[in-house]
């Protein structure tokens, strides 16, 4: 993947976690417009893991991550923003839900292409 699509897959996840931030403080906390400062708080904080993520290239969810850069509070605060605002994004910005869609199922299709790579490859080692 080149550098700019990989900038600007990186700058597409950050409007997609801040959509989805923007949705759950509003129905959550309130806020309308401005978010309230915890979820700004989260939302500077998800940009900043975004910026420095050394998998952009080959990434889809950090929820897959193997190893997970948030520490474990603001992880347990995306993981609920995740589940409450990502049904609801397609009432926001269908054309980004879409593609969330689309990554789901790219993530579920590389997931059980490499489970089933492990489970052929055992054994292999000893030959
Ligand atoms: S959790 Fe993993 S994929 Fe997500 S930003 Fe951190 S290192 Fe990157
Ligand atoms: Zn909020």
């Amino acid at each position: 993947m080149s550098k700019n699509k990989i900038e600007s897959k990186r700058e597409r996840e950050k409007r997609t976690v801040s959509l989805m931030i923007s949705i759950y403080c509003e129905k959550n906390h309130g806020s309308g417009k401005t978010l309230c400062p915890e979820c700004r708080a989260l939302k500077n904080y998800a940009m900043t893991r975004s910026e420095k993520c050394p998998f952009m290239e080959t990434k889809t969810f950090c929820s897959n991550c193997a190893v997970h850069c948030y520490k474990p509070e603001m992880r347990e605060k995306i993981r609920e923003v995740m589940r409450f605002s990502g049904p609801r994004m397609i009432l926001y910005h269908p054309i980004m839900a879409v593609r969330h869609v689309i990554e789901i199922k790219k993530e579920k299709k590389r997931l059980s292409q490499s489970q089933s790579r492990d489970t052929s490859g055992k054994g292999k080692a000893n030959e």
